[in-house]
Order: C-alpha cells, then sequence, then structure tokens
C-alpha cells in the first residue's frame, strides 16, 4: 500500500478527514487538483453550527476561530418594508459562529504543512480501479501519471468530483433540483452596518447583507442563473445593494473596496448512496444544498465525523458495522437540511413570473418564522442545525 486512506479534495471535507484520521493514528494522502493558493482565497461559506466549531476545537484547528469567529445571538430577516430580529440561542447555548470558509481551509492545510503529511496540489484524480475491494487513485500532476494504492478512498471533492460516478449507476439513487436563479456574492472591505445586515425578502429579489469580520461584509445579490459578474459596475453593485437593504429609516450599506465577486446557481441535491464497498463520499461530493440555509459547510462536517469513525473501525478492527450504517446516519441528517434549505430559498427569492398572490403567501411563511412561537422555534432550531448524529 502507498497510503492507508487517499482522500480527494482538499476542500473542508477532505482536509478535516485527514485531520480526524491523523489524530486515530491512520495515514493519509491527499490529492487535490487546484493550486494552494486558489483554495486559500476561494471564498464560499461563513456561518458555522455549534456542532462543526465544536468538532475543529476537538481536534485543535480552532486557535484563529477563538480569536475572530464572530458568534450571533440573532439573526434579522426583513421583507415587506419591516425588519424582524429573531433571537438565535439554543439550548446548552449553542449558537451560530461567522467564520470564513476559506480560513478554515488555510487553518487545516497550515497544521497538516507544520506536520509533515502529503497533500498533492495541482495533481487531479481522474480514475479510481480495483473497487469495491482493492482501491487504486489514478491522477496526472504535471502531465504525469500516477497511482495510489490504499486501503480506503474518500471522496470529498464536491459536486463536479471525479469519485461519485465510481459507485455504479444502478446503486446510486440521485435526486435534484435546480432553481431558477443565482446567487451573486461580494466580498467587500467594508463595515457591516446592523442596520442593514439581514436576510430579505424585497421587491427586486432577495438581498443578504452579512459580517466577515469588522471590517469585512459579505452580501449577496439574487441574480439570473446566467447573470455574469462582471457586467455590474462596483457602483452599479452597491447602489443596486442599497435599493434591496437600505431601511426604513433610508439607511444605505457601508461601502468599500470590493475584494471578490463570484456567481453561484441554487441546486439541491442528494445522492443516497454513500458508499461503495471501499470507497465513500462526503461533503457536496454527496449533497448540495441552496446557500440560503448556510448548511453546506456544516453537513460536510457531520458526515466527515460519522466517516471518519466508520473508517478508523474498518481499518483499526477489521469492523465494516459503522460503514455499512453510514449512508442512513449521515442521510438523517442530510435530507432535513435539504429540505430546510430549500424552504428558505422559496420563502426569500422571487421566482420568473411570480404573482402578488405568491408573494402574499411567501409573507405568511415569514410571518410564521417571526411571529409564532412555534414558527420561531422551528426557525431557530433549523438555523442552529440538527446536532451530528452518532454511531
Ligand atoms: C461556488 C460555490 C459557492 C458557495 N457559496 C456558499 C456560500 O456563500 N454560503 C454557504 O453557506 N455555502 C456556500 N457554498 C457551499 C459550501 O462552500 C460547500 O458546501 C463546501 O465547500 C463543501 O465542502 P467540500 O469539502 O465537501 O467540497 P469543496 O469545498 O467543493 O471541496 C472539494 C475539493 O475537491 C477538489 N476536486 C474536485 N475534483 C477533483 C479531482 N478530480 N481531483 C482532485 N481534486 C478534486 C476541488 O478542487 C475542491 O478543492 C458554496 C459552494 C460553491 C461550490
Amino acid at each position: 500500500m502507498d497510503t492507508r486512506v487517499g482522500i480527494i479534495g482538499a476542500g473542508p471535507a477532505g482536509l478535516l478527514l485527514g485531520r480526524i484520521l491523523q489524530a486515530n493514528g491512520i495515514d493519509t494522502v491527499i490529492i487535490e487538483q487546484r493550486s494552494q493558493a486558489y483554495i486559500n482565497a476561494r471564498i464560499r461559506a461563513g456561518v458555522l453550527e455549534q456542532g462543526t466549531v465544536d468538532t475543529l476545537r476537538e481536534y485543535d484547528v480552532a486557535e484563529r476561530l477563538n480569536r475572530e469567529g464572530l458568534p450571533h445571538d440573532d439573526m434579522k430577516l426583513f421583507w415587506d418594508g419591516a425588519r424582524h430580529s429573531i433571537p438565535m440561542i439554543g439550548d446548552h447555548g449553542r449558537q451560530l459562529t461567522t467564520y470564513g470558509q476559506n480560513k478554515i481551509v488555510e487553518d487545516l492545510v497550515n497544521l497538516r504543512e507544520k506536520d509533515g503529511l502529503p497533500l498533492i496540489f495541482e495533481a487531479e484524480v481522474t480514475a479510481i480501479e480495483g473497487l469495491p475491494d482493492n482501491p487504486v487513485i489514478h491522477y496526472t500532476k504535471d502531465g504525469v501519471a500516477h497511482t495510489l494504492r490504499c486501503e480506503f478512498v474518500a471522496g470529498c471533492d464536491g459536486y463536479h468530483g471525479a469519485a461519485r460516478k465510481h459507485i455504479p449507476d444502478a446503486a446510486r439513487h440521485s435526486f435534484e433540483k435546480e432553481f431558477p436563479f443565482a446567487w451573486f456574492g461580494i466580498l467587500a472591505e467594508a463595515e457591516s452596518s446592523g442596520e442593514t445586515r439581514g436576510f430579505g425578502h424585497t421587491t427586486r429579489g432577495l438581498a443578504v447583507s452579512s459580517s466577515r469580520g469588522p471590517d469585512i461584509s459579505r452580501l449577496y445579490l439574487q441574480v439570473d442563473p446566467e447573470f455574469d459578474a462582471n457586467s455590474m459596475t462596483d457602483d452599479q453593485i452597491w447602489d443596486e445593494l442599497d435599493l434591496r437593504l437600505k431601511n426604513q429609516y433610508g439607511q444605505k450599506v457601508s461601502r468599500g473596496p470590493i475584494i471578490d465577486k463570484a456567481v453561484a446557481r441554487l441546486r439541491a441535491f442528494v445522492c443516497e448512496k454513500l458508499h461503495y464497498g471501499r470507497l465513500a463520499l462526503a461533503g457536496d461530493a454527496c449533497h448540495i444544498v441552496p446557500p440560503s440555509g448556510a448548511k453546506g459547510l456544516n453537513l460536510a462536517c457531520g458526515d466527515v465525523r460519522l466517516l471518519s469513525e466508520a473508517i478508523v473501525a474498518l481499518l483499526k478492527n477489521n469492523d465494516a458495522r459503522l460503514l455499512e450504517r453510514y449512508d442512513a446516519l449521515a442521510l438523517s441528517r442530510i435530507w432535513p437540511t435539504v429540505h430546510w434549505s430549500c424552504l428558505m430559498s422559496e420563502a426569500f427569492h422571487l421566482f420568473p413570473g411570480q404573482s402578488e398572490f405568491d408573494t402574499r403567501r411567501q409573507y405568511q411563511t415569514l410571518n410564521h418564522w417571526a411571529y409564532n412561537e412555534t414558527g420561531q422555534r422551528w426557525f431557530r432550531e433549523s438555523m442552529l442545525g440538527l446536532p451530528f448524529p452518532r454511531y
């Protein structure tokens, strides 16, 4: 064997899995198609559930998170000209924390480098041979073909990755929904004012304003799926944000240099077969949630906790029973979370051809979440996320 576990993908799922297996004395090699600079700069998620924060603390990845993470006490929603604040502290002090996904990735890569563990950048996995029992990963680096023989392969390579297609078609059972809009996300060197912060349904489409640090704000606009991120000047972007986000007193969004722009289509996807022999999937490789629930990264961490335990049992004790239970247990958290993320999308976006009647119905959902005791509890618990399942 070249290594015990070959991990495809150095996103949060692959890197965290490598970290947990290392803590359990299991060697891994991570293969990542992008460069180190690219993955460190990739701005994506940033809202962490308590289970994710606790996991990063448990595996000593939280030194910077403890300093820079911003806990949330509440979440602000707005629609139909008014703003509403929903308390966000759950049982036992459970709460959400803002800390950028790019920082988690950078923290994990730095620790892996410090520990001298293999992480091969700019290497693309092209195939996995020998499944179900004797996997060999094929990858190319600098135009040269390589192989990696392993006892187990973890496909943590995202929605477009190579691993999932090695689960036989007949067993995969995939379900997908594409929404007719996208999110245009920007990161700006600007203070995120509490006055305009929040998650909004507006007559011009959804808008979100959040903070990623004292002087960094993350903002989103609902756009068409084909929207080109370079089709608006920075001033036009800020003007549009003001139109959607300014509050009833006319307070506008704080402006500053825009340092990142990206468009993400909204889609939901679940693959119900998470392992095949000695290959298992985790994170976006087996599910995608629309970003409106801020759940993708947290789901990935929940999968990794379960999968790491199953791999440890298999490789240390030759016990495959946890791996056999992995799919069902992970899916017991994946499906409700996908459902919640879709509900958030359906409540806040304007759909093509939407009527006033449809908008009034969305307001009823939002009223229920803001004012009804049961609705508010459901909203809070859904945002805080289901506890990570355990075997
Ligand atoms: C464009 C985009 C924007 C997003 N924005 C938000 C957001 O604003 N808010 C939010 O809450 N969530 C967001 N998400 C969701 C969240 O970021 C993901 O759920 C999270 O990244 C999942 O982590 P992962 O490790 O499973 O997958 P990823 O982070 O996608 O990591 C997979 C890794 O595998 C590598 N890879 C793929 N194929 C191969 C191959 N063949 N060989 C080697 N390596 C390979 C990729 O380069 C990548 O580094 C976004 C996701 C995307 C794709």
